[in-house]
């Protein structure tokens, strides 16, 4: 029978006392690992084998005695280093289930703010450059890897540009002549700003302008030119389109479209030209106002369907009013907006299974 020396009997007292402080304060975390091998020396058994080496008032006893302790069996015998290794081994574990689980928690979704950044845990930065390469390497776009045919594949949140039954836009034929309401126009001079966004010039409006469809009212927010026009009527396409994007209390779209062929100047046009942003994604505050009333034609005959919009993220149940007269711009000024988009216009989507109604 061996005995410890007092050396070795301090090292395993301070051991067993780091091994159950780390026990208790990871107790909880440690119990999913239950079902680990067991070990030659577990937490618990420890303070019993330790019990064995102190008197009744808790000083050492000199030797091991041979009664009261019976020798464990061979295979449990350790000597001290041994004893002390698999007690470092064992705290290795610990602190490694401890970070592990962590980590973990880290990485489960906060409900109310997610945007933990991208630098919260190296998983949770993988993640948030997945999304990245999603939604922002590849920005969508009218040609190359952002195209038309893509919008919906780089980001989750466009897949109705994929899977949608009522994409605008479309060929416009086939309606049924019908007496349509005539939309009620509520449109006034305005403030305005002008937007180059990267794919369109944008025109944001003041409050003051407004719609009534079938005793609806839905206020106009913005406009915007496509070239050239995105829908077509009978096959047959025009130089440009003007899109007004309407929007009631609810949030419901409305958005008129003013086909565009090249004639004369418009003034309200050159007025929005005069205002361009030098750069993409500039804004330009003008002083004045606009009146939307120059940009609409005489004639307020229209197609009726319902669609899309022609832009990510391709969002359905959007009322669409086409004018059928179009109005006129001048070469230049198709020309100036063409320096700058010349092409910005989503490809004809399927109509199949659609109602559309004109104006008798
Ligand atoms: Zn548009």
């Amino acid at each position: 029978m061996r005995s410890l020396s007092a050396n070795a009997i301090q090292t395993l007292l301070i051991t067993a006392w780091l091994l159950t402080v780390t026990a208790i304060v990871s107790g909880p975390l440690h119990a999913a690992d239950e079902t680990e091998p067991s070990k030659p020396i577990t937490p618990d058994a420890l303070p019993n084998k330790l019990k064995n080496l102190e008197n009744a008032d808790g000083t050492l006893k000199p030797k091991a005695p041979t009664k009261a302790t019976p020798p464990p069996a061979a295979k449990d015998e350790l000597s001290p280093d041994e004893l002390a290794n698999r007690i470092a081994k064992k705290m290795a574990e610990l602190r490694k289930e401890n970070e592990r689980i962590k980590a973990a928690q880290a990485l489960t979704p906060k409900p109310a703010k997610s945007s933990a950044g991208p630098s919260a845990m190296p998983h949770g930065a993988n993640l948030a450059s997945d999304n990245a390469m999603l939604s922002h390497d590849v920005h969508w776009s009218y040609d190359g890897d952002g195209g038309p045919m893509r919008w919906g594949k780089i980001d989750p949140a466009n897949a109705k540009c994929d899977t949608g039954e009522r994409q605008s836009p479309i060929d416009i034929r086939d309606g049924i002549r019908v007496e349509l309401e005539p939309v009620v126009f509520d449109y006034k001079p305005v403030r305005f700003n002008v937007v180059d966004n990267g794919h369109t010039i944008q025109v944001n409006l003041g409050a003051g302008n407004s719609i009534t469809i079938l005793g609806r009212r839905y206020d106009l927010v913005q406009f915007h030119f496509h070239k050239p026009a995105e829908e077509r009527v009978n096959g047959a396409g025009f130089d440009m389109v003007v899109h007004l994007v309407h929007k009631d209390i609810d949030g419901k779209l409305v958005v008129l479209a003013v086909l565009v062929q090249q004639g004369k100047a418009n003034s309200l046009v050159q007025t929005i030209w005069n205002y361009l942003p030098l750069e993409k994604n500039d804004t330009v505050q003008p002083p004045g106002t606009i009146d939307l009333n120059q940009i609409l034609p005489v004639n307020r005959q229209y197609y009726t369907y319902m669609g899309s919009l022609t832009t990510p993220p391709c969002t359905e149940g959007v009322l669409w009013i086409v004018f059928k007269e179009p109005v006129e711009f001048s070469q230049d000024q198709i020309g100036i907006f063409s320096r700058l988009y010349p092409m910005n216009a989503r490809p004809i989507q399927n109509s199949a299974g659609r109602l559309i109604k004109e104006s008798n």
